[in-house]
C-alpha cells in the first residue's frame, strides 16, 4: 500500500503526518526568512510580469511546449487542474526557476474555483468553533487564512478588495455576542486587520443598508455588527495567475485532457501523462520529474489512473448561491446572518453591480457541470426574506449556480461539517503529489506546500524559495484605485452604428470595470475598443466592451464563447439572459481572432446556450403552476405584493418541471 502523508500547513510550525507504513517527513512551509529569494530573483521576475508590453506565449507554443518534454528531457513539474490551485502551484513553480507545464481539462476556474462566495476570508465560523471547542488547530486555521487574505488582496489589488459585512441582531444578547465575537476576530487579524469592526444603531444601520427588515421573529433590530473580509472577482484572479505563469515560463494549456498517467514500470513511478487536446483532439504525452494533481473535486478520479482501489479523498458537498438585482442590496455593503432560526448561514453580498446570496451545502455526485435544484434556490430566497424589507421573487434571479467544494477527509468522517477546511498535500503514489481542501483564501499558501514536496519527491533543484508572497499578478503592480480616471479621460469608445463608425464616451462604469478587470493592462483594452471599433456594450445594463473579446483571446486564452462569457466576463454568472443576447457578437469576434469557419460558430452558439440552461435563472427555471398549465409568469407573480411570505405560501403550487 503506498504511502500517504498529510500535510496541513499550521503556521510557523512544522506539522508532519504520518503514514502507515515507510513513513517520511515532507519537509515544512519555507518560512520568509528561509525563503532565500534573493531580491534579484524576485526583482527579475516582477520586471517580466509587470512589463506593459508583455505577451503570453500562444497556445499552440504552449503545446509545442509540453510535446517537447521528453522522457529524456521532462519538465520538473507537470501540474493538471487549472483552478486556483493549480495555478497558484504553477505560478509558486515556475518563479522558483522551475520548468513547468500545466494542463486544464476545461478552462482556467472553469471548475469549482469560478464558482465560490467570492470571499477572502479568514473563517469567522472556524474561530467560534475554536473558542467554544477549545480547538488550537481551528485558531491556527484561521490565523494562517488571515494571513492569506491579506497577501491576496495585495497581491491582485485590482481584482480584490475589503468588503464591509453587516451582521443584524434582534435582541441585545446578540449584540454583545457578535460585538465580541468579532473584535476577537480583528484582535486575532492584528496586523492584516482590514478595517475595524463597529457596532451601529438600528437607526444607522437601516440608513446603510436600506433594505434592512426592521423586524425579525417578531423582535424589533437592535442594530447591528459591521466587520471586514476580503472580496474578489474569482475567476479572473485565477486567469490572472494562469498568465502570470505565462508570462513567468510555465507552459499552461487551457481545453487539454489528463486521459492517463504515465507509469515507469521499473521504478512504479509516475513520469508524465497522456494529454488530449479537448480542442483539436490530437493526444501527445508529456513527462515531468513529478505531476501534481490539482484536480480539485476530481482529484480522486486522477488517483484511480494509477490505483484503480484507491481511496477516495474528496468528500464533496455542492454550495449554491443565486444573483438578484443590484437593489437587494446597497452597493459596499454586505449582509450576514451566521445563524438563521433554523441555524444556517445565509448571506447577500454586493458583486459587479448585482447582488449574490447564498448558501447551501448538500452532499453531491462529482459532476462536470453541477447544476442548482430548484429546492436549493428556493431555499435561500426563503433564508434572506427572514431578514429582508424588500420583496423576495423566484421572477427576479437572474443566474443561480452550483460549485463543488473539494472538501478533503478522512473517508471515515461522517459529515461534512466534522470535515475540516484545511488543505492536504500528499503523495500516496511515488511522483504523484496530490493538493486539495483549503479554500480559495489559502489557495498561494496550499501551492506553496505542494512545490515543496514535489522538490523533495523529485529531488528538483529551484534557483531560489518561493517568491508568491510579495508577486504581484499581472495587471496589479503599480495598479491605483484611481487608474480608471486616465482611461475615461483619455480613451473613447469607437463603434458601428447603423453602418457608420462613431465616437461614445468611455464613461465612468466602463472605465472602472476595464480597470479592475484588467488593472494596469486595461489601457491595451481601451486602445482596441478606440483603434479597432469595439466599444460598443455586449449587454445592455452591463460595463462590458467588445474590445475584451478581442483581448481575451489575444492575451489571456480565450478560446471559446463559454470562456468568455463565464469565466473573462462574468456575464453567465451575473445575468443569463444577458450573456445570451451577447453571445452572437462574442463569437463573431472569436471568430475573428480564432478564424473560426460557420459550422465552428453554430457550434459555439449551440454549445454555449446548453452551458446558460446550467444557470437557473427565472428564464431557464420553467415553472409550471399546478393549477394552470402552461409556464409561470411574472403576471401570476404580480399579485403578490407584500413581501416575502406571500412568497413562500404561492411557491408550495408551483410544480417545477426541471431537475425532476
Ligand atoms: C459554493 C462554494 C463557495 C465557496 N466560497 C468560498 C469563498 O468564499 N472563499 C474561499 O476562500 N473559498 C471558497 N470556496 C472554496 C474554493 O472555491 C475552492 O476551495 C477552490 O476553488 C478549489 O480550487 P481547486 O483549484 O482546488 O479546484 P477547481 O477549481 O475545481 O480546479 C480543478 C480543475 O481541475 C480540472 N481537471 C479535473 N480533471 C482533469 C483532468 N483529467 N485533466 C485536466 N484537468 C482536469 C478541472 O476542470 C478543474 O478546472 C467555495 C467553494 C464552493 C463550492
Amino acid at each position: 500500500m503506498a504511502t500517504a502523508i498529510h500535510l496541513r500547513r499550521l503556521g510557523a510550525a512544522a506539522v508532519v503526518a504520518t503514514a502507515a507504513s515507510g513513513a517520511f517527513l515532507l519537509q515544512p512551509s519555507l518560512s520568509a526568512s528561509d525563503r532565500g529569494a534573493g531580491s534579484s530573483s524576485l526583482g527579475a521576475v516582477r520586471q517580466r510580469i509587470s512589463d506593459p508590453n508583455a505577451v503570453v506565449p500562444s497556445r499552440a507554443a504552449q503545446e509545442a511546449a509540453l510535446i517537447g518534454a521528453s522522457a529524456a528531457n521532462p519538465l520538473d513539474i507537470l501540474v493538471i487542474g487549472g483552478g486556483a490551485t493549480g495555478c497558484g502551484v504553477a505560478l509558486d513553480a515556475t518563479t522558483r526557476g522551475l520548468r513547468v507545464g500545466l494542463v486544464e481539462r476545461e478552462d482556467f476556474s472553469s471548475g469549482t474555483s469560478s464558482r465560490s462566495t467570492k470571499l477572502i476570508h479568514g473563517g469567522v465560523r472556524y474561530l467560534e468553533k475554536a473558542v467554544f471547542n477549545l480547538d488550537y488547530g481551528q485558531l491556527k486555521l484561521v490565523f494562517h487564512a488571515l494571513e492569506e487574505r491579506k497577501q491576496v488582496i495585495d497581491n491582485a489589488p485590482h481584482l480584490c478588495h475589503a468588503l464591509p459585512c453587516m451582521t443584524p441582531c434582534f435582541d441585545w444578547f446578540e449584540v454583545v455576542y457578535y460585538w465580541m465575537g468579532l473584535k476577537m476576530y480583528d484582535l486575532v487579524a492584528a496586523l492584516r486587520l482590514l478595517h475595524v469592526s463597529r457596532y451601529y444603531s438600528a437607526q444607522e444601520s437601516v440608513e446603510l443598508f436600506p433594505t434592512l427588515a426592521r423586524k425579525g421573529n417578531n423582535k424589533s433590530l437592535k442594530g447591528t455588527v459591521v466587520y471586514y473580509d476580503g472580496q474578489m472577482n474569482d475567476a479572473r484572479l485565477n486567469v490572472g495567475l494562469a498568465c502570470t505563469a505565462a508570462l513567468a515560463g510555465a507552459a499552461v494549456l487551457n481545453h487539454a485532457e489528463v486521459v492517463d498517467l504515465l507509469k515507469d514500470e521499473a521504478s512504479n513511478r509516475t513520469i508524465g501523462a497522456r494529454i488530449r487536446d479537448n480542442l483539436s483532439g490530437k493526444e501527445f504525452n508529456t513527462y515531468a520529474k513529478v505531476v501534481v494533481n490539482a484536480a480539485g473535486p476530481f482529484c480522486d478520479s486522477l488517483r484511480k489512473m494509477t490505483d484503480q482501489d484507491a481511496k477516495p479523498m474528496i468528500c464533496p458537498s455542492s454550495g449554491v448561491h443565486i444573483v438578484l438585482p443590484d437593489y437587494y442590496s446597497p452597493e459596499g455593503m454586505g449582509l450576514i446572518v451566521p445563524k438563521t432560526k433554523d441555524g444556517r448561514v445565509v448571506f447577500m453580498l454586493p458583486w459587479l453591480g448585482r447582488t449574490i446570496a447564498g448558501t447551501t451545502d448538500s452532499n453531491t455526485p462529482i459532476t462536470l457541470l453541477p447544476e442548482p435544484h430548484e429546492d436549493e434556490i428556493q431555499f435561500i430566497l426563503d433564508a434572506i426574506c427572514d431578514y429582508l424589507n424588500v420583496k423576495v421573487r423566484r421572477t427576479d434571479v437572474l443566474s443561480a449556480w452550483s460549485g463543488i467544494r473539494p472538501l478533503a477527509t478522512d473517508p471515515s468522517a461522517k459529515s461534512t461539517e466534522s470535515i475540516s477546511r484545511d488543505h492536504v498535500v500528499c503523495e500516496d503514489y511515488p511522483g504523484l503529489v496530490t493538493i486539495t481542501g483549503g479554500k480559495w483564501t489559502t489557495y498561494r499558501g496550499m501551492a506553496e506546500d505542494a512545490v515543496n514536496a514535489a522538490i523533495k519527491s523529485g529531488k528538483l533543484t529551484p534557483e531560489n524559495g518561493c517568491l508568491t508572497s510579495k508577486l504581484q499578478i499581472v495587471g496589479g503592480d503599480g495598479w491605483d484605485p484611481a487608474s480608471f480616471t486616465v482611461i475615461a479621460q483619455q480613451y473613447v469608445r469607437m463603434k458601428n452604428s447603423h453602418g457608420k463608425v462613431v465616437p461614445g464616451v468611455m464613461d465612468t462604469a466602463a472605465a472602472k470595470h476595464l480597470s479592475h478587470a484588467y488593472g494596469t493592462l486595461a489601457e491595451r483594452v481601451a486602445a482596441i475598443a478606440q483603434n479597432e471599433n469595439l466599444g460598443k456594450r455586449l449587454a445592455h445594463g452591463y460595463p462590458f466592451l467588445e474590445a475584451e473579446v478581442a483581448y481575451c483571446a489575444r492575451n489571456e486564452y480565450c478560446e471559446s464563447a463559454i470562456d468568455f462569457i463565464a469565466r473573462r466576463s462574468r456575464l453567465a454568472f451575473l445575468d443569463t439572459d444577458a450573456a445570451s443576447r451577447a453571445l452572437p457578437r462574442v463569437i463573431e469576434i472569436l471568430a475573428t481572432e480564432h478564424n473560426w469557419d460557420d459550422s465552428r460558430q453554430k457550434y459555439e452558439l449551440e454549445k454555449a446556450k446548453e452551458f446558460l440552461k446550467t444557470f437557473k435563472s427565472s428564464k431557464n427555471a420553467q415553472f409550471v403552476h399546478s393549477f394552470f398549465t402552461g409556464t409561470l409568469t411574472g403576471g401570476i407573480f404580480s399579485g403578490l405584493n407584500s413581501g416575502a411570505k406571500e412568497y413562500a405560501c404561492h411557491t408550495q403550487h408551483m410544480v417545477i418541471v426541471t431537475h425532476l
